[in-house]
Parts: C-alpha cells; sequence; structure tokens
C-alpha cells in the first residue's frame, strides 16, 4: 500500500492555503472558502489514517473486518471519503465515533449510517438532537469510557470532562500509541475565537486527565498533527492566559484595556495569535468573572 499522503484531486489552486498550524474555518478569507474542498488521507501510523477536508481532520483505522470512522465532517466530505475508502480499501464503515456534537465535525454522519453504528458521548446525544445537528443520531452513548475492538484494532473512548464543550471525547488507540482529540488541545494554536461554549476550570482539569494518558502522537480536529508534550504545552496556556486576565481584573482594568495590554510573548509564535490573542483574552474574561465575587 502506499504510504504517506495522497492528495485528492482537487489541490490545484490552493496551495497558498496550506498554512501550518491554520486552525479554524473562522481564519479561512471568503474568497478561499468558495474554492472546491482540499480533501486527502494520509497515514499516521499502521493502519491508522488522518483524514483532512480544508481545514478539518478526523482519523479513521482500517481493519479486516471493517472500518472504524471517526468525524464525518460534513456530507460532501463524507461522501468523498465514503468512496475513497471503498475504492483503497474495500472495507465498510462499521463504527463512525463523533468527537463532540459541534456541526463543523459531524454533519454527514448519516453517509454512514447504511453500515456503521454510530457512537457519542452521552451528553452528545440530546444536543444533537435538540439543536437538529444535519446528522445522524448517534445509536450508542457512553458516560465515561468505552472499548471497540473491531478486526484487531483497538479504540479506547473516554470523556475527560468539559472542556470546549461539555461531550468532548478522546480516542485512543493504544497500539499506534496515538490520541485523536478536536478543538480542546490545539496544536502550536491558540484557542478558537473567545472561547464559545466553553467550561474554563473544567478544561484545564480535562487537560490534566488527557497529560496523565499513554500515547505519542496527538491528532487534533485541525492543523498538522503534535505530540503529547503539546497537551502540557496548551494546558499552560489556558493558565497563563487565566492568570494574567485575573491579575487584569484584580488591576480594575476593562476588558477593551486587558485586550490591549495582556501579551504573552511565550506563546506569539502560534498560529492565530495576532488575530485571536485578543479574542481569547475576551472569552477568558467572561470565564473568569462568572466565577469571580468581587468585594
Ligand atoms: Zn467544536
Amino acid at each position: 500500500m502506499r504510504l504517506g499522503v495522497i492528495l485528492g484531486q482537487l489541490f490545484v489552486g490552493l496551495a497558498a492555503l496550506v498554512v501550518a498550524g491554520q486552525s479554524d474555518l473562522a481564519r479561512i478569507r471568503p474568497a478561499e472558502a468558495q474554492q472546491p474542498a482540499r480533501r486527502e488521507i494520509s497515514k499516521i501510523a499502521g493502519e491508522l489514517y488522518m483524514f483532512r477536508n480544508n481545514f478539518h481532520s478526523s482519523v479513521f483505522a482500517v481493519t479486516p473486518a471493517g472500518i472504524i470512522a471517526t468525524d464525518p465532517i460534513n456530507a460532501d466530505a463524507a461522501r468523498w471519503l465514503k468512496a475513497e475508502l471503498q475504492t483503497r480499501f474495500n472495507q465498510p464503515v462499521r463504527y463512525l465515533i463523533y468527537s463532540h456534537d459541534h456541526a463543523d465535525h459531524i454533519s454527514g454522519g448519516e453517509v454512514f449510517a447504511d453500515t456503521a453504528l454510530v457512537i457519542a458521548h452521552e451528553d452528545a446525544r440530546p444536543v444533537i438532537i435538540g439543536e437538529k445537528r444535519p446528522t445522524a443520531v448517534p445509536q450508542v452513548t457512553f458516560s465515561d469510557r468505552m472499548t471497540i475492538e473491531l478486526g484487531g484494532t483497538t479504540v479506547e473512548l473516554a470523556y475527560a470532562g468539559r472542556n470546549h464543550s461539555n461531550n468532548s471525547i478522546v480516542m485512543r488507540f493504544p497500539n499506534e500509541r496515538v490520541l485523536f482529540a478536536v478543538d480542546f488541545i490545539p496544536v502550536d494554536s491558540l484557542a478558537f475565537r473567545n472561547f464559545p461554549d466553553a467550561y474554563l476550570d473544567d478544561w484545564i482539569e480535562s487537560l490534566k486527565k488527557v497529560e496523565a494518558m499513554d500515547f505519542d502522537v496527538l491528532a487534533p480536529g485541525h492543523g498538522p498533527l503534535g505530540r503529547k508534550g503539546n497537551v502540557r504545552q496548551f494546558r499552560e496556556y489556558m493558565e497563563d492566559l487565566k492568570s494574567a486576565v485575573l491579575q487584569a481584573i484584580r488591576e480594575g482594568k476593562s476588558l477593551d484595556e486587558m485586550k490591549q495590554s495582556i501579551k504573552l510573548p511565550k506563546y506569539e509564535q502560534w498560529s492565530g495569535y495576532k488575530e485571536d490573542f485578543p479574542l481569547n483574552v475576551e472569552g477568558m474574561y467572561r470565564m473568569v468573572q462568572a466565577n469571580r465575587l468581587a468585594n
């Protein structure tokens, strides 16, 4: 089997978009969003692969008994992936696992629902139904952990508490030593905008739980692959940002003042620092204020 990156046919002209660490749809300029989707499949380790659709990624594992797939991303992406999986591996998707409920990652699950059992955290299901996410409703949910074995491949699903959502899970492939985590552990990148749908202190705790897990490669939902050390680095970023915002609040600074004055130069090389840092300050301000009692 051919290793390495296998590009989708629609790559032409979009090379300029391939910015290392590019991490969210919001950073795509409108003109770029009109371009045809850039899609690719690349091997991570063993028979575990990464699927990219523009700036979103998910992983899938190929086994002799079928495929374990994760976030479908959207219906067009899922249809493309389904056809590629058929052509390259001639195996059906047996499991489809959602990282969390957000539509930009899990739309299009219905494309795989003819052969796959759809799995998510128990708190994702009511949101998917309630918000009418355009995807297949999970048939199986779990609260803390769940292990799936298929054709000799194992994936351990674990809930690490609330963070970027209240239902984000991590998917650990112990044999491949890879962990797939979406949106709550950016790799060399700031958090998305002003922390929408986020739980601050729980988030920091959930990063510590992931730091205690055994893996080498961190596969994120956006941007390039990382390493386990990226989890600690992002946790330190969250803690540094929190203490800088708390200190500014205690000094009586307004939000506008702190968006101007707070700097964390340690992270200025990270993707999104220029655009998203003031928004990260704003989101952190909101979360810190929500749990602070002034005199
Ligand atoms: Zn999300």
